[in-house]
């Protein structure tokens, strides 16, 4: 069964752009997955076509229609559909390593982008959308957003990433930030690899490199630290 992506935007050009390349793209010509980009702009009722209005209460900007959005939502997914409904959103819950790989577990998901000022809040509750925010920053639409969650989603699928290995010691996996990586070659502009990877003895090597981890997420990500040690 492969993961079905539906995303809904104003700009559908805009996929499946980065992740039409390298893994993703490989993956996606294999059908490993499928996106389709919806334009949100098919489902607007008036000849200008207007998905957006002035905001009730005033104030700057634009905000994108309830209704207009509803029916591209129910076009696109049926009550019987079992994706969950994800808006790209600021105001969201903070996207984990730990969401994404329910994410994709589970069949797809629908992924409405936001543009202007948001989005109408009748339809957030009306079709229970789960807002999913991807940082403390603003970004111009969803679209990013919803390609950086794919692109998280989408390597975890079974078969997409060659060494499957890798994905359980990266960071975030442990409740730690990766330690550092060296390759080839063995002095760049004066600096060695440390003495340790290069010693052939991995119980060592496994040591130095969660110290080097538990270092980098106590200077950087105390939040994290934190929760590694509870998890044990
Ligand atoms: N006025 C809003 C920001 C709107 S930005 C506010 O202050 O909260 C326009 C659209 O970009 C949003 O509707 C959302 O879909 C998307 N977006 C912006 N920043 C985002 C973020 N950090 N994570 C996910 N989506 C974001």
């Amino acid at each position: 069964m492969s993961f079905a992506a539906s995303v809904l935007t104003l700009y559908p050009e805009m996929f499946p752009g980065a992740l039409g390349l390298s893994l993703a793209g490989r993956a996606l010509e294999a059908g490993t997955w499928s996106l389709e980009a919806i334009q949100i702009r098919d489902f607007a009722s008036d000849r200008h076509r207007t998905v957006d209005d002035t905001p009730a209460g005033g104030g700057a900007g634009m905000v994108m229609r309830a209704d207009v959005l509803a029916k591209a939502i129910d076009h696109t997914s049926p009550p019987d559909d079992l994706r969950p409904r994800l808006l790209m959103s600021p105001r969201g819950r903070p996207l984990t390593q730990a969401r994404v790989r329910e994410l994709a577990a589970g069949p797809g998901a629908v992924i409405v982008c936001g543009r202007f000022e948001g989005v109408d809040q009748r339809v957030i509750d009306a079709r229970g959308l789960e807002e999913i925010s991807i940082g403390d920053f603003i970004l111009s639409g969803g679209e990013p957003a919803a390609l950086v969650l794919l692109d998280a989603v989408v390597r975890l699928l079974p078969g997409v990433m060659g060494n499957a290995v890798s994905g359980e010691e990266e960071s975030f996996e442990n409740g730690l930030l990766e330690h550092p990586h060296y390759t080839r070659p063995q002095e760049f502009e004066g600096r060695e690899i440390p003495e340790v990877l290069i010693s052939g003895n991995h119980k060592k090597i496994a040591a130095w490199r969660r110290a080097q981890s538990e270092a980098l997420t106590r200077a950087r990500r105390p939040d994290l630290f934190g929760k590694s040690m509870t998890k044990g």
